[in-house]
């Protein structure tokens, strides 16, 4: 990790230098060529393999490139840093050459870097589930004093697939207040793990204030802090990766909004002359949008549900508008985030509203071609009619009209 560290700042070094003294812009191959001369000339960094060497110019490079397009696009990037042995967050070896994965069974693994008599060997926690695959690549990283190695693996199609249990069809609301809620009303409370740690949180931020920066005792509880986040994010993540793994195992369709929570929780505060209003409560429901982390549920859907072959349903919450449509005349009825109940100004249909929106996008799941599943446009859509709606319930879910009744 040091020598590596060592690396990418030599290299920026050299790319700032270089332009400072002579105005020569020096790319990544420039760096890639004198690599054999490097390791001439400092051998230490020979065992660390030239390919993860590379790599680690590679990441300099990126960062440089993204320096430069973001400047160029109008917005104030800062230069990249020299960066501390700290605050290097790790290295990678971007192919099979140069290391090597070992399993035991069920209890873990060893990771050998390099090889030779230089070769590093590590016990590594965690397995994987194939009997057959390819290592493809490896990154080492260092976070709150611990040390991380993401193996990914090559592995047929097949051999990726999950069993499913059931062929239910679901529609699915996420909230705040109840993290899901189906379209039959059942719900899966939200379990608030960033809520119920603030005040412990907050307890160590302010201890913190009162050290002095640098100190021995600041830097503890920096530490401190650090784990207890981690903390949270352990717990957070276990969460949503049982519950994706929980829906993808029983539904063949999953209908849900496609949400964008860096839009939900863009901030209230507004600018000097417009100043926003309840830009406290807004910061609070922001927190909770996060923490409820919708836009980490939804990425573990999307691939999970590939593996199942379940269908991932994404509705255009703009076009479809979920939360004021009514899902039994289809029908827009307006309202504020703190109207909990659905009651449809046109033909008096009430239900919770998380429970209508989860009917309603569950409805559009099947109101398209099965082909496209990434947006929708309303203009298309039949309107179930009254006529239709007035029969006796049916036990087949395949028409909107029979879902709507259903309900
Ligand atoms: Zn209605």
């Amino acid at each position: 990790m040091r020598l590596h560290c060592e690396l990418y700042n030599a290299g920026l070094q050299e790319r700032i230098e270089a332009f400072r003294k002579a105005g020569i812009s020096i790319n990544y191959y420039d760096q890639q060529n004198a690599l054999p001369d490097i390791k001439a000339f400092r051998p230490e960094f020979a065992p660390l393999g030239s390919h993860a060497l590379q790599q680690t110019l590679r990441r300099l490079d990126l960062a440089m490139q993204a320096f430069f397009r973001r400047a160029k696009a109008g917005e104030s990037p800062g230069f990249p840093r020299f960066k501390s042995a700290a605050r290097f967050s790790g290295f990678s070896y971007p192919d099979p050459a140069g290391w090597k994965l070992f399993q035991h069974g069920r209890r873990g693994a060893t990771l050998r870097l390099g090889s030779g008599k230089d070769a590093m060997m590590m016990r590594a926690r965690g397995r994987h589930r194939f009997a057959e695959f390819q290592l493809n690549d490896v990154t080492i990283s260092r976070r709150n004093g611990q040390w991380f190695a993401s193996v990914t693996l090559r592995v047929a199609d097949e051999a990726c697939a999950r069993e499913r249990e059931g062929n239910q069809q679901r529609g699915v609301d996420f909230g705040v207040t109840d993290w899901a809620t189906f379209e039959d009303g059942t719900r899966i409370e939200n379990p608030r793990f960033l809520r119920d740690e603030l005040p412990k949180l907050a307890a160590l931020q302010r201890q913190r204030e009162c050290k002095k920066k640098g100190s021995c005792r600041y830097r503890r509880l920096t530490k401190q802090i650090g784990r207890l986040h981690k903390c949270i994010a352990n717990l957070r993540r276990d969460f949503l990766h049982k519950q994706t793994t929980r829906l993808v195992d029983t539904c063949a369709v999953i209908a849900t909004e496609e949400l964008k929570p860096k839009n939900m929780s863009r901030s209230a505060k507004g600018s000097a002359e417009t100043p926003g209003k309840r830009v406290r409560q807004k910061a609070g429901l922001n927190r909770e949008i996060l923490s409820a982390s919708f836009g980490m549920a939804h990425q573990m859907l999307a691939y999970k549900a590939v593996e199942a072959g379940t269908r991932l349903h994404l509705v255009n919450t703009r076009q479809l508008k979920p939360s004021q449509r009514c899902c039994a005349c289809w029908e827009l009825t307006p309202k504020t985030l703190a109207e909990r109940t659905h009651v449809c100004q046109h033909c008096g249909h009430t239900m919770p509203r998380d429970q209508n929106s989860a009917a309603v996008v569950l409805i559009d799941a099947y109101t398209i071609p099965e082909k496209d599943t990434t947006g929708t446009v309303v203009a298309a859509r039949r309107k179930p009619l009254a006529r239709q709606r007035a029969r006796p319930r049916s036990k087949t879910r395949e028409t909107p009209t029979t879902i709507a009744q259903a309900i």
